[in-house]
């Protein structure tokens, strides 16, 4: 394995932390430093880029993400174990590594005063990783204060991102995604790349903002979506009944008969914008 920089390999990092990966942190470390390059890659050119990482725990992607350039890492761990490991980084890479204490749920990542080109890439933990996203999909100012999202899910997770109508995978999600974003699956990541393993394989998924997405209330977009995909089984006149049912339908001139999986985001859309 060629070394990325010069750095004692991540395996002694850990262990002369003592950073036992903990479950309820969602805590599994990558470990091979050219697979954290690959991802750190997919989020595309970082020279003069700030990248803001989540979770970056012992420091694998971040330093994946400092040898390749980027101006400034702005990094947000919860767990205060990991902080001398990534003051080691910071020392190796003087000025371009800052460290937040605390909760990236409760981090206002668009009120940091951060200077662009911003890109946001992290392998999220797994109990907080499709809330974190969400929360940078709602912003009411769109484009957002970020140019891409490079982030890693369980693949089951990275599936219901990218899917669109016809696939089983699609849902709330996926609306979501595809109206505000281009996001594309990039590649899978199996459980041994981790320690510990997960039980399930891994993907990383890419999202860059629409400059102009369908105009449409994320509010009535959700309600909609949370009716239609609530029974996902059964026809729209029945499992729209509550917010409208068959007017709202003819509203948005879309055949009552047909189920949400069959709906295209723009047609969400319309039935968002005739509540
Ligand atoms: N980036 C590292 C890597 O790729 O090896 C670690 C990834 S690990 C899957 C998730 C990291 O997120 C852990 O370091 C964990 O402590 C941290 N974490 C968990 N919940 C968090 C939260 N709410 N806010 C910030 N960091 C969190």
């Amino acid at each position: 394995m060629a070394a990325i920089d010069g750095l004692p390999p991540l395996r002694d990092v850990i262990s002369r932390h003592g950073l036992d990966a903990k479950k309820a942190l969602g805590q599994n470390f990558l470990l091979d430093l050219n697979l954290t390059q690959k991802i750190a890659r997919t989020a595309g050119p970082l020279e003069g880029v700030t990248v803001i990482e989540v979770g970056p725990g012992p420091g694998g992607l971040t330093r994946a993400i400092l040898s390749l350039g980027a101006k400034k890492v702005v990094a947000v761990e919860r767990d205060s174990r990991c902080l001398p490991a990534l003051a080691e980084i910071g020392d190796f890479y003087p000025g371009r590594l800052e460290v937040i204490e605390g909760d990236a749920l409760k981090t206002p990542f668009e009120d940091l005063g951060i200077e662009g080109p911003v890109k946001i890439i992290a392998n999220l933990p797994y109990n907080v990783g499709t809330q974190l996203l969400v929360n940078w999909l709602l912003p009411k100012a769109w484009p957002p204060f970020y140019q891409s999202l490079t982030l890693m899910f369980q693949r089951e997770v990275g599936l219901r991102i990218v899917a669109r109508e016809d696939d089983n995978h699609y849902g709330r999600l996926g609306v979501l995604c595809g109206w505000r974003t281009d996001a594309r699956m990039a590649f899978d990541v199996p459980p041994q790349a981790f320690s510990p393993p997960p039980k399930v394989t891994s993907s990383v998924v890419h999202l860059e903002p629409i400059a102009n997405p369908i105009p449409c209330s994320a509010e009535n977009l959700e309600k909609v979506t949370m009716a239609a995909f609530g029974q996902r089984r059964k026809m729209l006149r029945q499992s729209v009944k509550s917010i409208g049912g068959e007017a709202l339908l003819a509203k948005a001139d879309i055949d009552p008969q047909r189920r949400a999986e069959t709906l295209s985001v723009e047609e969400f859309c319309r039935l968002a914008n005739c509540l």
